[in-house]
């Protein structure tokens, strides 16, 4: 079952690469010329861990929730009080 690796979010761009080589989709397992429009999904915006995906099965991915991005990420985190917040109310 392809699968890309679990992460808590994820930045999607586009891509086309001029290379004629070609990737497997981690998200359907079929092949993706690098040639072709698609994009490059990368878990926590690391690159060394990218993924070459078709484009639509990106866009399904993103509806289906399971490719949130940073800010989708973010905004789902319980709220704490900062450091300069917590630090403001210090006396020494
Ligand atoms: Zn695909």
């Amino acid at each position: 079952m392809p699968s890309i690796e679990r992460a808590d979010w994820y930045a999607i761009r586009r891509a086309q690469s001029t290379r004629p080589s070609t990737y497997t989709c981690p998200l359907c397992g079929r092949l993706l010329p690098a040639m072709s429009e698609h994009v490059l999904i990368t878990p926590l915006g690391d690159g060394r861990r990218r993924r070459h995906a078709h484009t639509a099965c990106a866009a399904r991915a993103r509806r289906a929730g399971r490719l949130p991005s940073r800010d989708e990420w973010r905004a789902a985190q319980p709220r704490s009080p900062g450091i300069l917040a917590r630090l403001k109310g210090w006396r020494p």
